[in-house]
């Protein structure tokens, strides 16, 4: 307190564009506000000095402290971190497959999501060859459905073409959504599909008081459970 404080014309972030923390020249900045929760947070439009990308800084200010040099980086928004649930080989493929895209390596990508699907297949028990056997082996047991088969498939199509020598490039926006369709893959299979199943046992729970409704009783539509007297629920 007392002493005037000097704001920083750099930040040390952790840069979504080239991945490392680096300093960031600041070039416009706001008033802080208190936002919703009373704390008063700044943005700041900086550069990265490593790969020149333009940022938006946030750095909150907190009276106990002098202000920090330490600022987040709120955009462009950092990569999703990929649920603890999906098994961590598949996690460490797909991340390789991220890297091939943030270096602008598209063919490389696609590549990697296909031996990204090959794990999710290897991982459920399902090792036939070749890719679309297994894609429809998992189909048939249940673990994905209709709309996910086709979207793994046409994955599967994009990695193959990637894989040989065609000529051809693999364009940005089918790299983005190769890694964007594997990434929803995953979350159904390893995310979604546990919570469902947790969900359903819940609610399966809860409609059983204490033994007097039997496990294998038929469920009832709402018609009928009006028009007859059933067991308490
Ligand atoms: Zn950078």
């Amino acid at each position: 307190m007392g002493a005037i404080e000097l704001e920083h014309d750099e930040f040390i972030t952790v840069c979504p564009s080239c991945h490392q923390r680096v300093s960031a020249q600041v070039e416009a900045r706001n008033h802080g506000f208190p936002d919703s929760n009373f704390r008063i947070m700044r943005h700041y439009i900086a550069r990265c000095r490593v790969c020149f990308q333009t940022l938006i800084l946030e750095v909150e200010k907190d009276d106990e402290k002098p202000w920090t040099r330490e600022a987040n980086c709120v955009w462009p928004t950092p990569d999703r971190t990929l649920a603890e649930a999906i098994p961590e080989d598949l996690r460490r493929e797909h991340s390789e497959a991220r890297s091939c895209f943030n270096a602008k390596a598209y063919t490389a990508t696609v590549v990697m999501v296909r031996r990204t699907l090959e794990g999710v297949c290897a991982e459920h028990g399902i090792n036939k060859k070749p890719l679309h056997r297994a894609f429809q082996e998992m189909e048939s047991t249940g673990l994905i459905e209709g709309r996910l088969l086709e979207w793994a498939q046409e994955l599967r199509l994009l990695g193959n073409e990637g894989a040989h020598y065609t000529g051809k490039l693999v364009a940005r926006q089918d790299a983005a959504d190769a890694i964007a369709l594997a990434e929803a893959l995953m979350d159904y299979l390893y995310v979604f599909s546990a919570q469902f199943k947790e969900f359903k046992m819940r609610r399966h729970a809860a409609k059983q008081p204490a033994g007097s409704w039997p496990s294998a009783a038929p469920v009832a539509n709402d018609a009928s459970a009006s028009a007859q007297e059933g067991p308490a629920r």
